[in-house]
Formats: structure tokens, C-alpha cells, sequence
């Protein structure tokens, strides 16, 4: 959350971000509304534009995290690719999760978690692929807000007998602003009224062109009904996958990022996690923003309980205090010590945060808000 995005600033001041950039431009300044702005270049905008803005040090919010953060070279290895599913309303995310979940993910061993969990792992081919099972661009965003860039892939599914919606194309901005690749699911291939090309059509007047027709991005015609082009899905997310080089290094202490978080009944406060880097065992202790505590347990998607979580894989951490925020970072610390006053330190930050939001909107507060 220290910086801020051109267009995101904009729609936090409900200004068009093209003022923005005519502004920064009158100043010497040449961005695109891709471009993050500096505490220096905010600070002048919020003069222009009459707001008040309170730059806050997020540093402080992250101190466990900044203690982990030099990577050792040499021993990274390939990690599972993390995808997240988004698109517009009803064009079926949540049966496309379903449909990948059901057919690929083995049941029949649950360890009795009874919520939902919120990210799942597939085997294909020899790998594993790790989906992040709350689609919808508030999970997204508010993961990016948290500076939680946890997703390498972005599947923007698209209905074939309905075409880009608003949402459609608000997921390739928020998908383009993270940076990542964008596979294209034309889903509900089995309606009699599927016209795939008339989402290629669209798209590409997005600039989201099919490598079929010379451009640079991957479709594949889909559906969560019938199960057609599912396989070839996870092909071709295997094949960005090996594109991107993906690596972390799991014989580190763990690096995770919370998905969300919740109280179940018998075991307290749980987490689904996905770990960004590192080896994440029972035993560890962690924080994860004002949450910490010893991993008492490890679950895998379908509530069995592990041992260990690898880099880019999923899982279920019980053991913390308490319930973690959605995007918060969860890291391994030396002591239990360590731990309580990480938490006590974040959970100051934000009480004060939350005393000064009266009067003033904070850096802070606007990206995470976004
Ligand atoms: P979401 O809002 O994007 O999560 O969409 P849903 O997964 O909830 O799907 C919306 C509706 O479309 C539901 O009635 C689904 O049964 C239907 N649907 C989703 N995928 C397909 C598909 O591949 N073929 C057909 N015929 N219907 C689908
Ligand atoms: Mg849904």
C-alpha cells in the first residue's frame, strides 16, 4: 500500500484520470494512468485539487515483512502458478472454480473443516496449479491494496452468448495493473447461442487480441457445464506458467498471504493461505498483521491435515489468535516474542489510523480502499 496508481488516485478523488495526467503534465511531469505517483507528486496533487492527504510511513505495517525480505540466490526452484478466475456477473466464475474443483480435486477425505476454503491446488500433467476460489475483483483489489500480489495468471471468463460486459473489461484494468498475464475463458461454449467470435472481436478492440489472429493472448473456448476445453485450460495455464519462470525457494522460513479468514466452531481462528515463498510447517510461529500465533495445524484444500505448505501452494492455518484480514501477510518469526510484538505493533498503527480517519484521508486509507 505505499504507492498508488495514476487512475486509482482519480477515482478515489472522483476525477477522470485524464486531469490527473493533464495536471502532472502542466508540472513537467509525463505519466500514464498505469503509473504510480510518489508521495511528492500526491502531496502537490492534493493541493491542486483542494484535499487534504496525510502521507503515512506504511513501512511500519510491514516491519515482519521487511525482516524477512532478502531472497537467498541459488536455491530457488519451480513453484505451482497462482490463478485467480474474474470476469463479469453470471458468466461463471464460480461454476468454472466449481467445475475445476470437482473434477480434479479428490474428495472423500475431509478432515471436517466446515467452511469454505478458499483456495484450492490441481495436479495436471506432473504439476500443481493453485486457484484462488473467492473470484470477484473485491478479493483481487483488496489483495492488491494490501500490496499482497499474490496471483501470477488472471483468467477473464467471458460468456459466449453474451459478450464483454463493464465488468469484463474492469477485470482486464485491474488485471493489466497488477501486470500479470490474462487467459481468456470463453465460457458457455455448450449454448446454442455461443459466438466466440464475437467476443475475439471485442476483446481485440480491447487489445486483448487471440494468438490465432496475431496477437498475443491465449482463448479457449470453454464450458462449466459440460466440462469442453476445461483440460485444455489448465494446458495452457501450464504453459504461461513455464513462460513466467516461476521460483521460490522452499528451503526457506515461509512467506504467505492470508485469502481469508474466519472462525470455525471447535478449532477458533482460521486462515486460508496461499505461501508466496519458503516452506510454511506445523509448529512455526507466525503473524499475519495484528493475528499471530503457533501453527497448531496444517489443512490442505479439502481439510486433511499436512505437514507442510509449499511455495505457491494452498492451505488452512489453525493456530492464530485470531481472525487475519483478507490480503494481510503472514510470515515466520523467530520467537513468540517476536510475534506478540509485531501484532501489538500493527494493531497500534491501526488504531491509530483509525483515530486520524476522521479528519483526514491517509495515503494509506486511499490504497486501501481501492
Ligand atoms: P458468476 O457470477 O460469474 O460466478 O457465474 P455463475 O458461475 O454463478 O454462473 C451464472 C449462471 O450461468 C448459472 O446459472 C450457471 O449455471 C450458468 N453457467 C455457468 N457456466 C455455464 C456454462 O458453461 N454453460 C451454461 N449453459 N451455463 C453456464
Ligand atoms: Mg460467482
Amino acid at each position: 500500500p505505499e504507492e498508488i496508481r495514476v487512475y486509482e488516485f482519480a477515482e478515489m478523488i472522483n476525477k477522470q484520470p485524464s486531469e490527473i495526467i493533464s495536471k502532472l503534465f502542466m508540472l513537467g511531469m509525463l505519466t500514464t494512468k498505469n503509473d504510480f505517483l510518489d508521495k511528492d507528486a500526491i502531496e502537490i496533487l492534493a493541493d491542486e485539487f483542494g484535499i487534504e492527504v496525510e502521507t503515512v510511513n506504511a513501512q511500519e505495517e510491514f516491519d515482519y515483512v521487511k525482516a524477512y525480505d532478502d531472497d537467498d540466490e541459488g536455491e530457488l526452484q519451480e513453484r505451482a502458478p497462482v490463478i485467480t478466475i474474474m470476469g463479469h456477473v453470471d458468466h461463471g466464475k464460480t461454476s468454472l472454480l466449481d467445475y475445476i474443483r470437482s473434477s480434479r480435486v479428490v474428495h472423500g477425505e475431509s478432515g471436517g473443516i466446515t467452511q469454505h476454503v478458499g483456495a484450492y491446488m490441481v495436479h495436471k500433467n506432473n504439476k500443481n496449479i493453485t486457484f484462488i476460489d473467492t473470484p470477484g475483483h473485491e478479493a483481487f483489489t483488496q489483495m492488491r491494496a494490501r500490496g499482497a500480489e499474490v496471483t501470477d495468471i488472471v483468467i477473464i471468463v467471458v460468456a459466449a452468448d453474451d459478450g464483454v460486459k463493464p465488468q469484463t473489461k474492469e477485470a482486464i484494468e485491474h488485471a493489466k495493473a497488477a501486470d500479470v498475464p490474462i487467459i481468456i475463458a470463453i465460457n458457455k461454449m455448450d449454448k446454442e447461442a455461443a459466438n466466440p467470435d464475437m467476443v475475439k472481436t471485442q476483446l481485440s478492440d480491447l487489445g486483448i487480441m487471440p494468438t490465432e489472429w496475431g496477437g498475443s493472448h491465449e482463448f479457449v473456448g470453454v464450458s462449466a457445464h459440460t466440462g469442453q476445453g476445461i483440460e485444455e485450460l489448465l494446458e495452457i495455464i501450464l504453459l504461461q506458467a513455464e513462460i513466467l519462470e516461476l521460483e521460490a525457494n522452499p528451503t526457506r522460513d515461509a512467506k504467505a498471504v492470508v485469502i481469508e479468514s474466519s472462525l470455525e466452531k471447535g478449532r477458533g481462528p482460521v486462515a486460508t493461505i496461499v505461501v508466496q515463498n519458503g516452506t510454511l510447517r506445523v509448529g512455526d510461529t507466525v503473524v499475519a498483521g495484528v493475528a499471530y500465533g503457533k501453527v497448531r495445524a496444517l489443512l490442505d484444500h479439502a481439510g486433511k491435515a499436512i505437514t507442510s505448505i509449499k511455495p505457491g501452494e494452498p492451505g488452512v492455518i489453525v493456530g492464530l489468535s485470531e481472525v487475519a484480514e483478507a490480503g494481510e501477510k503472514l510470515v515466520k518469526v523467530e520467537s513468540d516474542k517476536a510475534a506478540r510484538e509485531y501484532a501489538q505493533k500493527r494493531h497500534d498503527y491501526l488504531r491509530q489510523k483509525e483515530l486520524s480517519r476522521s479528519t483526514k484521508v491517509t495515503l494509506d486509507e486511499l490504497s486501501q480502499r481501492i
